[in-house]
């Protein structure tokens, strides 16, 4: 018999009807902090679809602390998507050549120094490349960051052969020594088939050792749409995600690798070359969803449900349909506020009046057991349970025939209660009662 009632209990704890709706609110929750950081709706709905039933195959609602367990697995989800382990960049061989792609203005040159010193910090002997041939400046900026960091600048600004530039750098590499080879490219506005076909070339050319495609985390959507674009044409190696020092929430970062498929390597958090940094997946789980504010997403997707549920049962006391499911609802609400005798004792004068009785949330367990062991009719329909449905939902629940019979006496007199108050309700008594 405890058996059963351990069973019971254990039934309404964890995976009754009302824990299914807590676990789709919240879940509902997540997708929404995922779309306002910028996942793609259709990367966010697989996602949430996969923590979903992770949540419920880990049980998350009868866990001690099904919050914490939730959002470990929300964490969990989002680091492994993300590819796990931080990845760095090949820079093997003699020399070994960085492709740096990507739209205009997305952070390519400014990458490129920040890539440079980086591996000059390393001992690397690096040189860069201004193959950008379609705009002077681009190569002045590229020398003033070369400077700046103390790597040398390849260029050769008469000529307008990208191709040929980066195939020239890399002979010179040879020659002087350099091991790695950072070709920074020009990029467009907007993707074009002249600029891919330049790219294209200048890959097949080069066969660099890393082709890294750089992207903007502020343009949001359209990155995932460039990203594919250019993986389609170049097949890269590796994502650079930039200006993650300004609002953008990461999720870029997601849908990225998740359509893609190919791991984000770096991140770039400013102008100054030393804002560069390895991608950490766990850190940019965090960034996506709030910066580990998820606590805060469960607990609000949980106070939604609650007040919903409120509402619900308001309506059906209100139309005299209150019945055991109601109750038992109720009874879990109450529960979930904390201690029952704590909370009674924050009455004045009744901490005292209290202190010897024997209340705790223990108490509820016989009551909830004895409506577990009714049927869902009996539970609509109280009035249906006759001599042996009684014996059947004692013995079921580990109670006794008078434990039932008294539980059906208060909740007949509750009803008959709502019953009444309904009815002065509706001729306005109550009104004038309270006024
Ligand atoms: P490119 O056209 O792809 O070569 O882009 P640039 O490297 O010239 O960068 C375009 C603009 O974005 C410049 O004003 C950079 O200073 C700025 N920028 C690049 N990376 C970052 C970053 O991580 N954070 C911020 N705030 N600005 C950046
Ligand atoms: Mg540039």
């Amino acid at each position: 018999l405890q058996d059963k009632l351990n069973k019971a209990i254990k039934t309404l704890k964890g995976q009754g009807r009302i824990t299914e709706i807590n676990v789709a609110a919240t879940i509902k929750e997540v997708r929404r902090a995922l779309t306002d950081a910028d996942v793609n709706y259709k990367v966010a709905k697989d996602i949430t679809d996969r923590i979903r039933d992770k949540a419920l195959d880990r049980k998350v609602l009868i866990s001690v602390e099904p919050g914490q367990l939730f959002v470990k697995i929300v964490q969990e989800e989002l680091t492994e998507l993300m590819g796990g382990e931080a990845q760095g960049i090949n820079v093997k061989g003699d020399p070994a050549v960085v492709l740096i792609a990507g739209l205009q203005g997305s952070g390519k040159t400014t990458f490129s120094g920040k890539l440079a010193s980086h591996l000059k910090r390393q001992g690397r002997n690096v040189l860069l490349v201004a193959a950008d041939i379609y705009r002077p400046a681009a190569i002045d900026q590229l020398k003033v960051l070369g400077e700046q960091v103390g790597v040398e600048v390849y260029s050769e600004p008469e000529n307008k052969n990208a191709v040929q530039i980066a195939q020239n750098a890399i002979s010179q590499a040879r020659k002087t020594g350099k091991k790695i080879v950072i070709v920074d490219t020009a990029g467009r506005l907007a993707v074009d088939e002249a600029m891919m076909q330049e790219i294209e070339a200048v890959k097949r050319a080069i066969s660099p050792t890393e082709t890294l495609f750089v992207v903007d985390s502020m343009t949001g959507q359209d990155a995932v749409n460039t990203a594919k674009t250019f993986n389609e044409r170049l097949d890269f190696d590796g994502v650079v995600l930039t200006k993650l020092d300004g609002d953008a929430r990461g999720g870029a970062a997601l849908s990225i690798k998740t359509v893609v498929n190919k791991p984000i390597k770096f991140i770039s958090t400013g102008e100054k070359m030393e804002a560069l940094d390895v991608f950490y997946p766990d850190r940019m789980a965090s960034r996506i969803l709030g910066m580990g504010d998820v606590i805060s997403l469960v607990e609000r997707a949980q106070q939604a449900f609650d007040e919903e549920e409120a509402k619900r049962i308001n309506a059906k006391m209100r139309k005299n349909q209150f019945d055991f499911d109601d109750f038992l609802s109720q009874l879990q609400q109450i529960k979930k506020m904390g201690n029952v005798k704590d909370l009674l004792g924050m009455i004045p004068g009744m901490g005292k009046m209290i202190k010897d009785l024997d209340i705790d949330n223990d108490s509820f367990k016989p009551i909830e057991a004895i409506i577990s062991s009714m049927t869902p009719k009996e539970r609509q329909r109280p009035d249906i349970i006759d001599g042996s449905r009684k014996k059947r939902i004692a013995a079921g629940s580990g109670t006794n025939i008078t434990q039932v019979n008294n539980l059906l006496k208060q909740f007949d007199e509750m009803r008959k209660m709502m019953k009444k108050m309904n009815t002065m309700q509706a001729s306005g008594k109550l009104n004038k009662m309270m006024k």
